[in-house]
């Protein structure tokens, strides 16, 4: 067979082999969040472009290469690079930031960046985010980190790091803008083109290229950590308090400064180190311009953005084993004539909550019981002349052989035993 359209580049398909494992990542990341008092939201897949220039920044990578944008009827609209920006907008919109805060509020969802497909980077992949708006303790930000380390530690990551930064707020910034820029002046000529924009309008930027040899040249540039303001650095070291005092390990990462432009103060990663560098499972931070900017209140908020692909791809290479469920609790087989008895059978145990099936396709007893084997059915049921004639079911137990003959009229009952007792 020849398939004439595959997959666009960069995207994956999630077959139902593969989404157990997506599901206990997700219901992982679900559990832990609303247990930190976080609610899932909900939103659109493509926003107006425009919020996305306010928000993630005009001279990042996402906004300068990356974003997938189509012009309908005259507008632009974008398909989400990422997540918090439009569920700012949609907690403004919804009038969620006028009442109680803070609000917080969780999301499981596609994001899609016009990246070069390699091993770890997708154009299209999810996100697990969280988003708190209306808290500006240093306790929020330890508690974000808190929670995206819980999630992956349930999850049964082992080898996650935590590096931490500041990049300051607008009062130091700028400050600190001037010393890296006369810093880079020396070195523009040496800088990747796109670092050369950069380095007039966000300096900061050129700390975050991927560019190997700008990288480089920045790997001595004078640290944001030294120039913070004194409220920036209080902020930066009550955080630290706050993770010892959660027992949370972590790393000061002066380099970081995490991809989009809206974060102020703290930015943080988890990563894990592989053969090809790190690689970032988790980044976040906290944004207190990000709402006033979108047009809402004076209002601070931290989030992060853990990628699942990563969380997966890490778990397969930790050799971390996720349980498979069982697809059938039991599969009913039959005799020829008995198809009828059989259907009314497998709806009564599917209205009894089981996990039931049969056959449809006309295959021979023997046929039944090896699809049923392979489907991993942890029991059969069979009706034959005899069972229907004397108004039982033959129920065989497929690891261990066992069998019991057990009374129709009792057959829910007598199944859930056995599955009890096979566990
Ligand atoms: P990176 O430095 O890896 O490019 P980023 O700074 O662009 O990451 P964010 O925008 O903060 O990442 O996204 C948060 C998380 O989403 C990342 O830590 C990563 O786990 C995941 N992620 C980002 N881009 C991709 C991608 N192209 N494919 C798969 N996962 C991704
Ligand atoms: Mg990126």
């Amino acid at each position: 067979m020849e398939i004439k359209i595959t997959r666009p580049q960069g995207t994956e398909d999630v077959t139902p082999k593969q989404i157990y494992k997506w599901h206990t990542v997700e219901r992982i990341a679900r559990e832990t969040a609303e247990s930190f008092g976080f609610h899932e939201t909900r939103i659109p897949t493509f926003e107006n472009t425009n919020l996305f220039l306010r928000s993630v920044g005009e001279t990042t990578d996402v906004v300068q290469k990356e974003m997938y944008t189509v012009t309908a009827k005259e507008t632009q609209f974008t398909l989400r690079p990422e997540g918090t920006a439009g569920t700012i907008r949609s907690m403004l919109q919804n009038g969620l930031l006028n009442d109680a805060l803070p609000q917080k509020v969780f999301y499981i969802l596609s994001c899609f960046r016009h990246e070069r497909p390699q091993k770890g980077r997708l154009r299209e992949f999810h996100q697990f985010g969280v988003e708190m708006a209306g808290s500006q303790g240093p306790a929020s930000d330890a508690e974000i980190i808190s929670l995206a380390k819980t999630i992956l530690d349930r999850a049964g990551l082992q080898n996650i790091a935590l590096n931490i930064n500041s990049i300051g707020c607008p009062n130091c910034r700028p400050k600190y803008h001037a010393t890296l820029k006369s810093f880079l002046s020396g070195r523009i000529g040496e800088m990747c083109s796109t670092c050369q924009t950069r380095f007039d309008r966000n300096p900061l930027r050129v700390l975050d290229c991927k560019e190997k040899h700008c990288q480089e040249l920045v790997a001595d540039a004078p640290s944001m950590l030294d120039l913070l303001c004194d409220d920036c650095k209080a902020h930066f070291a009550q955080l630290q308090s706050y993770l010892d005092a959660a027992h949370i390990p972590y790393q000061i990462d002066p380099r970081i400064v995490r991809g989009l432009d809206y974060y102020t103060k703290t930015v943080f990663e988890l990563i894990t180190k592989t053969e090809n560098g790190n690689l970032t499972v988790c980044g976040g931070g906290r944004y207190d311009n990000l709402v006033e900017q979108l047009g809402g209140p004076s209002l601070h908020a931290v989030g992060f953005g853990m990628g699942i692909e990563r969380v997966l791809m890490l778990l397969d290479s930790e050799g971390v084993v996720i349980p498979k469920p069982t697809l059938y609790d039991v599969f009913v087989t039959y005799m020829g004539a008995h198809q009828v008895e059989a259907f009314s059978l497998v709806q009564k145990l599917r209205d009894a909550g089981l996990k039931a099936d049969m056959d449809h396709t006309g295959r021979s007893l023997k046929a039944q019981f090896k699809y049923a084997n392979k489907m991993g059915a942890t029991l059969t049921a069979t009706l034959g002349d005899e069972e229907i004639a004397s108004g039982v079911v033959k129920v065989k137990n497929m690891a261990t052989k066992e069998e019991q003959t057990i009374a129709l009229d009792n057959i829910a009952d007598g199944i859930r035993n056995m599955l009890a007792s096979s566990n």
